[in-house]
């Protein structure tokens, strides 16, 4: 269904995606893995058009991507990231409409659709369709930006981290719910994590990446029994040392972050291993923390000090 064809990106001359050659079959649940700056959201990315490769063909049901007209090729694939993008001035029920409206299904029909979709996640219509987003917890939040991704039954779906901001409870809650929705709806899932735990979870074949190249395309099953290297096979292991499952991410969520405004010295993704953070800072490199282009905060020694310290309270370190 979705087939890179020696598909390269380079910035700068720099190559970020080497001879990426990849074949998404119909329906499939397919994940693609590695550490930050691996190239996992500018793959995801081409496929909706939003990068454009530098080199090599991407092609959609036979039919290369440049050859769609852009907005078809918008309504007919769903989007999801990691931040929760809903509308905050739309109720529930108008974001979870919106990309039917935009293929003009009469009002009945996507009304019908926003209740059958939340009651299919535990959200009652009746409670639920004239909230706005910010009478929502987090974790409802990205459920209702995965309904709106799916309310028009796109033909694929594509997901960047969408569970990573998450706590642990409500992101196991979504991890189940997606699975299920895959289940059912038989559509193209491409789900995009730094996480080996949750690719295997979910993933019906997994792409591991490093460094804009792939490093082995299986099932979570034969990645588990035959990792191709040692790269993929530590990558293992780097998810059951305690440290190494810390990112950035969680420096922010515990609020420790300190104001900056411009992005000063290394800007680093959420993503970003606490390891990654402390060898950065070691060798005297300030850091800040930027995603999507918005810069959230600086990280500095005293930042991860306290993180740790406060990892060590809770006797969970
Ligand atoms: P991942 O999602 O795996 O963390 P990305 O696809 O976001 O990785 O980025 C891969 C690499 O490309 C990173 O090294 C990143 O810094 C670089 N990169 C991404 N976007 C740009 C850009 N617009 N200009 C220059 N470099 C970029
Ligand atoms: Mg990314």
């Amino acid at each position: 269904m979705i087939q890179f064809q020696q598909v390269s990106k380079k910035y700068n001359d720099q190559f970020v995606l080497e001879d990426f050659d990849i074949s998404i079959k119909d329906g499939e649940f397919f994940v693609l893995v590695g550490p930050s700056g691996s190239g996992k959201t500018t793959t995801l990315k081409m496929i909706n058009r939003l990068i454009e490769p530098t080199d090599g063909d991407i092609y959609f049901n036979e039919r290369r991507l440049i050859d769609y007209p852009l907005k078809e090729l918008r309504l007919t694939i769903g989007y999801v990231l990691q931040q929760i993008a809903l509308f905050p001035n739309l109720t529930v029920a108008e974001n979870i409409e919106l990309i039917p409206e935009l293929k003009q299904w009469s009002k009945a029909q996507r009304r019908a659709r926003a209740e059958e979709l939340l009651e299919k996640v535990s959200l009652s219509p009746k409670e639920y369709l004239h909230r706005k987003p910010a009478e929502l917890s987090g974790g409802e939040q990205q459920r209702i930006g995965i309904l709106r991704a799916i309310a028009a039954k796109p033909d694929i779906i594509l997901m960047d981290e969408p569970f990573s901001a998450l706590d642990p409870i409500s992101r196991g809650q979504l991890q189940l719910l997606i699975k299920e929705l895959h289940k059912e709806l038989a559509t193209t899932i491409v789900f995009v994590t730094h996480d080996m735990n949750e690719a295997l979870l979910l993933g019906d074949r997994i792409c591991v990446m490093k460094e804009g190249k792939i490093v082995q395309t299986d099932t979570p099953e034969a990645i588990r029994n035959n990792p191709a290297n040692e790269f993929v096979a530590q990558f293992f292991q780097q998810e059951q040392s305690p440290l190494a499952s810390y990112f950035a991410e969680d420096l922010f969520k515990a609020g420790l972050l300190e104001t900056a405004h411009i992005s000063d010295g290394k800007a680093v993704a959420l993503d970003t291993p606490l390891s990654v953070l402390i060898q950065l800072l070691a060798a005297g490199t300030a850091v800040t923390l930027v995603e999507d282009g918005t810069v959230l905060g600086q990280i500095t020694d005293h930042t991860v000090l306290r993180f740790l310290e406060t990892m060590m309270e809770k006797g969970d370190q």
